[in-house]
């Protein structure tokens, strides 16, 4: 699977999906609903297969094992050049650039998992979990800290969040990842969302916005 650089007809492969959860204290406020706000004390990782990616004008299928799907929408980031033990300080070098993705994400399922102490594979890697807008380059895309999300769903304005509250920003995120995994020319990362995750169900046209001028729209449909 591959993204593709806006403006151009350029796609890059995508070896692997790396995503953040519980990067926005709002967030984690509404989805522990009644307890003290307690922020992870490093980020908490998981990934997408590349088989989950789906582009501008695709659709989101809704598999059969579900009853609750949720979108997340979220400021993503495209590798640029492979790396090891990237320093915090020069994360940025790495990056390709940006855009804004969609985790959609089983609720239902994930919730059972957690209780269950078990993986959230199924719950975040399904087929058409990963919907990505086109790539800005890095140098046409200004600060990522200082932007603004929204999701739309049917024209009703359903999340908004501002970057700079991320609780682990770009740098932190890249440094942390590569200590583990090898991070690959186009290996998407997706930084985590903002409050205001809701259901979605078949019919629903999404469209969710970074910026004044990067967008994706995507539709719900059922398997
Ligand atoms: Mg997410």
């Amino acid at each position: 699977m591959f993204t593709i650089v806006k403006n151009t007809s350029e796609k890059i492969f995508v070896s692997k999906i790396l995503c953040v959860g519980a990067n926005y204290p709002d967030h984690i406020a509404e989805m522990n609903p009644g307890k003290p706000l307690e922020l992870p004390a490093e980020p908490v990782i998981f990934m997408k297969p590349p088989s989950a990616i789906i582009h501008d004008g695709d659709s989101i299928i809704i598999p059969k094992i579900s009853n609750d799907v949720h979108h997340e929408v979220e400021l993503i980031a495209v590798i640029g050049r492979d790396g090891k033990h990237i320093p915090e300080n020069e994360a940025a070098d790495y990056i390709l650039g940006y855009g804004v993705g969609l985790d959609m994400t089983l609720r239902d399922i994930q919730s059972e998992a957690k209780k269950k102490g078990r993986p959230w594979t199924i719950a975040k890697g399904f087929d058409t979990s990963a919907a990505v807008s086109a790539i800005i380059p890095r140098d046409q895309f200004g600060d990522p800290h200082s932007k603004e999300l929204r999701l739309f769903v049917n024209d009703v304005l359903k999340q908004t969040g501002k970057t700079e509250t991320m609780i682990f920003k770009i740098g932190k995120i890249i440094a942390d990842m590569s200590q583990v995994f090898t991070l690959k020319r186009g290996d998407i990362i997706y930084t985590g969302t903002p409050h205001g995750v809701g259901p979605v169900k078949k019919g629903d046209r999404l469209r969710a916005t970074i910026g004044r001028d990067v967008e994706l729209n995507v539709t719900v449909a059922a398997e």
